[in-house]
């Protein structure tokens, strides 16, 4: 299904010099391109969908929002094709998903094929702003939160569904580094039944202090265990995790199962696929729950190769060191992955769908979608 689309472009753009000087180096998350989506609910109903010059919005200060965080968004990235093209890896992943998450929140769902549209239509306008240099993209950011000014604890009447979008360039930096992770054994970031499973703001703000604590130990991120027995590996702050283990002279990829508690990465997903179809030498690909001590355990025994994390932002980030503190801060014990560099299935696999992505490699399962040229004047 087709929305229709109201179109007012901004007579404000950023220069050609200043885009060009910005896309060189772009800091992850911190420019925007020159337009906006915006679509707004009310009265029961989700308006026009509309492409604005980027900009402020204004909110009540009673927007439900800030109060009760009903508020939920998703990411993925639009890429520079060999052919000049621009495509968007899976958005229609990304639009169920954002179905389910706003089915979780009591968030009214957006009328079919919105994330699709509304972000192709972000990305034409602003094509310009694809960077093109290795490992960089466009990245793409819906989300919906609850505008209606009222302080009732009740889901609100009224919401803000929006797209920006980022330049940014490989998250790592020009050299792909193993990352260090920090076991978490106080907080936990979901419960079962709880929001873990959505892409909810919430998830976020509740993991930023276990963060604190992982940098200030000296690491990258967190790595969260399950709630109920503090043994199981769940994934990263905004990331899965994945396990290479050699079994009988077999390559087998592991990863937890989803069970509620994890987000369900549509990285982790095309990387599972890519995987079962042989990418990266993997003979077999199982979901089975793996608990610290059976990490401890195989990474003594050298049954456990590589240890890598997956999400849209960093695609791949391979895991060299994992810190547990243990359940008393002076047990803490440093379990080093293989010689704690990257590992070379993690970087076929990382390979695999890098190329899938960039277009230089076919695309079996379908999961490019290239923005057509809208026609669009002013560009
Ligand atoms: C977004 C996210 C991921 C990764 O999902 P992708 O679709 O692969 O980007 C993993 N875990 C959490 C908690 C996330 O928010």
């Amino acid at each position: 299904m087709t929305h229709p689309l109201d179109r007012t472009l901004s007579t404000n753009r950023v220069s050609d010099a200043e885009r060009d000087g910005l896309l060189a180096a772009p800091e992850f998350g911190a420019r925007f391109t020159d337009h906006m989506v915006q679509m707004i609910f009310d009265g029961g109903a989700w308006g026009t969908m509309r492409l604005l010059p980027f900009g402020d919005i204004t909110l009540s200060p009673a927007a439900l929002a800030l109060h009760y965080g009903q508020a939920i968004f998703e990411a993925f990235k639009a890429y520079a094709q060999p052919d000049g093209s621009v495509a968007m890896f899976r958005p229609d992943a990304n639009g169920e998903r954002m179905r389910a998450s706003a089915e979780r929140m009591a968030i009214p769902a957006l009328p079919d094929g919105v994330v699709e549209q509304s972000c192709a239509a972000l990305v034409d306008v602003d094509r310009r702003w694809v960077p093109t240099s290795d490992g960089s993209a466009l990245y793409l950011r819906p989300f919906i939160f609850a505008s209606e000014a009222h302080l009732s604890v009740r889901p609100a009447e009224c919401y803000h569904y929006m797209v920006i979008a980022s330049p940014v360039a490989s998250y790592f930096g020009p050299t792909l580094r193993a990352i260090s992770v920090a076991v978490e054994r106080r907080d936990v970031r979901a419960a079962p039944g709880g929001t873990g499973a959505a892409k909810f703001a919430g998830n976020y703000a509740a993991g930023f202090a276990a963060h604190g604590r992982a940098v200030s130990d000296g690491c990258d991120q967190v790595m969260w265990l399950d709630a109920a027995e503090h043994r199981w590996i769940e994934e990263l702050n905004a990331m899965n995790v994945m396990f290479v283990w050699r079994r009988n002279g077999d390559t087998v990829l592991s990863t937890p199962p989803l069970a509620g508690t994890i987000l369900g990465g549509i990285t982790r997903d095309s990387l599972l696929t890519l995987a079962a179809d042989g990418a990266g030498g993997v003979d077999s690909v199982v979901v089975e729950p793996t608990s610290i001590d059976e990490v401890a355990d195989g990474l003594a025994s050298g049954e456990l190769v590589e240890v890598f994390a997956c999400g849209t932002a960093a695609v791949i980030a391979p895991i060299g060191v994992l810190v547990d503190r243990g359940e008393d801060a002076d047990a803490s014990v440093r379990l080093v992955v293989g010689d704690g560099e990257p590992g070379p299935i993690t970087m076929a696999l990382r390979r695999a769908l890098l190329d899938i992505q960039y277009g230089s490699a076919p695309d079996p399962h379908g999961w490019r979608v290239v923005v057509g040229d809208g026609g669009l004047s002013g560009r």
